[in-house]
């Protein structure tokens, strides 16, 4: 099991004693671990009698609508006022999956400035020390499952609702791709056996969450693969890139291209694949890495796309038109050496 020293657990059970109000925070873009583990803790807090407010820097994808809490949740871009106030007023500030203030975007002035105590809750390397308390675990499956951790260690599995169950049991399964990569501890198990306890019914969020799409969003990942796709054997690799009219083209709504990066990784002999897509709320490239074995996306990301992650899934960023950002994988594919 994972297991974090007994002063931080301590530490964190004195700010949840001595604190009332909470605020949570997760990074941009959430995905089902980011919003699931921040959703699952402030269930838990209520539980416990506290006042928990979600905020979220921007829309989550339409896939996890159905997340108990999702609704409840403040979004940054659209509350601006609501989403700083609450931070400089929080007791307490939980930073969950993000390791730098700077992934939660045009909150980071308000996470740093934040009053109250803050605790992060992360699972990627690299934490900035900007927190009281820092539960930092790379090894984790994702954020979630360190939250269900947690939990159980401040002796408070009992006051896990289902409805905290289903949260953390998503967020499980999006960061692990439905436990078929960074899932082989088999603690992961273990957690889960305890989630199911709880009554969750783990095939209906499976189906929830990957069989809940548009029928835009299955044509468009059908002429992505025949139309979008560059392969380039000799490194090993591939690239899927999309324009915003061509995602218009299939009324694309956040969320569509999610898991689009992975599928050149089916291709036998693939190692790295490249997702570049035109930002639908900025001037800027998206840029999505996913690899398997050793190649290092995160580095990758790091000096070529202003971003960075983990060994197999990273991200970033990158300014210019859509066919500079293609011309730049293509250099940076012919110079980094994995
Ligand atoms: P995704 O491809 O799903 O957007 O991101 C995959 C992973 O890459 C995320 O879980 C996160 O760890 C990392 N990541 C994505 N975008 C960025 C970025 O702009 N900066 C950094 N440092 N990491 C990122
Ligand atoms: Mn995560």
């Amino acid at each position: 099991m994972l297991s974090f020293p007994h002063d931080d657990i301590e530490a964190f059970r004195r700010l949840i004693a001595e604190g009332s109000f909470f605020a949570l925070t997760c990074h941009t873009n959430p995905d089902g671990d980011a919003l699931g583990s921040t959703l699952a803790m402030a269930h838990w807090l209520r539980e416990m009698g506290k006042e928990a407010v979600v905020i979220v820097p921007d829309m989550y994808p339409d896939f996890l609508q159905w997340l108990p809490g999702a609704q409840e949740a403040v979004r940054a871009d659209k509350y601006p006022e609501k989403a700083s106030l609450t931070l400089s007023m929080a007791d307490v500030l939980l930073c969950m999956d993000y390791n730098t203030p700077s992934r939660t975007e045009q909150l980071e002035s308000f996470v740093r400035d934040a009053k109250g105590k803050k605790v992060l809750i992360d699972h990627h390397l690299d934490p900035e020390p900007f927190c009281d308390v820092t539960f930092s675990a790379p090894q984790a499956s994702s954020t979630a499952e360190i939250v269900f951790i947690l939990i159980d260690a401040l002796g408070g599995a009992d006051k896990l609702t289902k409805a905290a169950a289903e949260c953390i049991y998503c967020g499980m399964m999006t960061d692990t791709g439905a436990f078929t990569y960074n899932s082989t501890r088999p603690e992961v198990y273990a957690v889960i056996s305890r989630l199911l306890a709880y009554g969750i019914d783990k095939d209906r969020i499976y189906r929830r969450v990957y069989h809940n799409y548009s029928e835009g969003r299955l044509r468009l990942i059908g002429y992505s693969l025949f139309k979008k796709m560059r392969v380039y054997p000799e490194h090993k690799a591939a690239l899927i890139f999309l324009s915003k009219a061509e995602m218009a083209q299939f009324q694309y709504i956040k969320g569509d291209t999610e898991g689009l990066v992975n599928m050149p990784l089916q291709m036998k002999g693939i190692v790295l694949s490249c997702f570049l897509r035109e930002d639908t709320e900025k001037s800027s490239i998206r840029v999505s890495l996913r690899s398997v074995g050793s190649y290092p996306c995160n580095r990758f990301a790091e000096q070529y796309w202003e971003g960075g992650g983990h060994l197999n899934a990273a991200g970033g960023s990158f300014n210019g038109t859509l066919d500079e950002a293609v011309a730049h994988f293509e250099t940076a594919l012919q110079a980094f050496c994995p």
